[in-house]
């Protein structure tokens, strides 16, 4: 019987995972100009911690989560995101008490229940930026600077930003009732998972992908016309700090994003280079989620981005072609005694230079093509001449030169040590 992975659950072989590994050290390097410090969360966690934080109301709790019974029947859930662990974390650990302010990244897979597609999947990767702990509408245009700066680092061109401000829980609240008015005489022409959403949250309407409901949706009033003072000025603060750092957005009045935990700014980063009109990545305020999961009342914003079309189009795009390194030496052996190349690799290895060997006793021939497929640097022949002089020829495999160096970590290293 042959096994197959779960649907929607990819393996990333080694010439992909390279691509993910050359993203992910993006993400660390904007990560720390920004100052923001890693934190890993578990896969799991209890299912309410989902459903109370994203909200019942969300196509994410309501159809996307795997959710089961552990032995003991309690229910636990794989992350579908990161945002509700982290702020559980950020309690549980009394981050608070010592330090209030956290700027906080994290990196790693994420589960939804989705009709798997190209660059969607089950198991799927995000990368995150957390800041807890502040109010300020600086640190919002901190965040979306986070945002476009990796982006920038990444050669994707033709940003733009997506925003928007849906206000604080009293302006959710009145513009709840102005959605309902808006969409209450049209709900029969609506889908059925609107009519639910009209009774249950009808921010949610605005999520909706659905054709049929899309000429409702348009014609919705935007959010921004029905916010509070604070929530006006915040946003305005917002819009200035983006213009001053020269980054354009285009004003949404119906962005919402589809978690509930969302207050006050809203945005969305999107790439011409991704084509159709997937978010590279989206985000916003949660001013209330920390005390909502059983934390001081703490403001916080964030983001999260996707990683899984981005590796797709960085690819399509040849931003990872020029970054294959190579290893530094192949060591090519003649005959059965293995001994002199097992040492010269352990002392070179120890001093940083990659080395690899052929292991399957082939022939000089087969060894140097293999060389050549690993993108060796150099080469050096071990036969029973060399065992018995101590001394090789070690080939500039780019350049065919050939160098005489006695066969010693300290005598070879100069020559294989890369400038860069
Ligand atoms: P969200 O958490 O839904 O706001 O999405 C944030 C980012 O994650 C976006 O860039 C999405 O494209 C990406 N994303 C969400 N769900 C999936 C999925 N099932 N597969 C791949 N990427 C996803």
């Amino acid at each position: 019987m042959g096994y197959e992975s779960v649907r929607g659950m990819r393996d990333v072989l080694p010439e992909e995972a390279r691509n993910w590994t050359l993203l992910e050290n993006q993400v660390r390097a904007v990560a720390r100009v920004f100052n923001y410090r890693e934190i890993r969360v578990p896969l799991m966690e209890h299912a309410e911690l989902f459903s109370r934080g994203i909200g019942e109301a969300t196509d994410v709790v309501n159809k996307e989560m795997y959710t089961f019974p552990d032995k003991k029947g309690r229910l636990l859930t794989l992350r579908p995101e990161a945002t509700a662990s982290v702020v559980r974390a950020y309690i549980e650990h009394g981050l608070y008490t010592k330090e209030p302010f956290q700027k906080l990244y994290y990196i790693g897979p994420m589960f939804r229940y989705e009709k798997p597609q190209k660059g969607r999947s089950r198991q799927f990767h995000q990368y995150g930026v957390e800041a807890v702990g502040a109010l300020d509408p600086a640190l919002d245009v901190e965040v979306i600077s986070v945002a476009w700066a990796l982006m920038n680092r990444l050669g994707l061109e033709r940003l733009s930003l997506r925003l928007n401000s849906i206000g604080c829980a009293a302006d959710h609240a009145r513009y709840r009732e102005v959605l309902r008015d808006h969409f209450g005489p049209h709900l029969s022409q609506m889908c059925p998972d609107c009519r639910r959403r009209y009774e249950e949250n009808p921010l949610r309407i605005l999520d909706c992908k659905r054709k049929t409901c899309q000429p409702f949706i348009e014609s919705a009033p935007g959010s921004a016309e029905y916010l509070c003072a604070d929530c006006a000025a915040h946003f305005a603060a917002v819009r200035r700090y983006l213009d001053r750092l020269g980054l354009s957005y285009d004003i949404d009045p119906r962005l919402v994003r589809g978690l509930d935990y969302y207050t006050r700014t809203v945005f969305e980063l999107v790439s011409a280079d991704l084509g159709a009109q997937d978010a590279l990545l989206g985000g916003g305020r949660y001013d209330d989620l920390v005390e909502q999961l059983g934390g001081p009342s703490t403001p916080a914003v964030g983001f999260a981005g996707g990683m899984d079309r981005l590796v797709l189009v960085l690819d399509e795009l040849g931003r990872f072609d020029a970054a294959n390194p190579g290893i530094d030496l192949f060591l090519a052996t003649l005959g059965q005694d293995e001994a002199l190349a097992l040492e010269l690799a352990a002392g070179l290895r120890e001093n940083g230079v990659s080395v690899d060997l052929d292991y399957r006793g082939r022939g000089l021939r087969k060894q140097l093509a293999e060389a050549n497929r690993l993108g060796a640097h150099h080469l050096l022949v071990l036969g029973e001449e060399e065992a018995a002089s101590g001394r090789g020829r070690l080939k500039n495999m780019a350049t065919g030169e050939e160098t005489e160096v006695a066969l010693e970590t300290d005598a070879m290293l100069p020559l294989l040590q890369r400038r860069d």
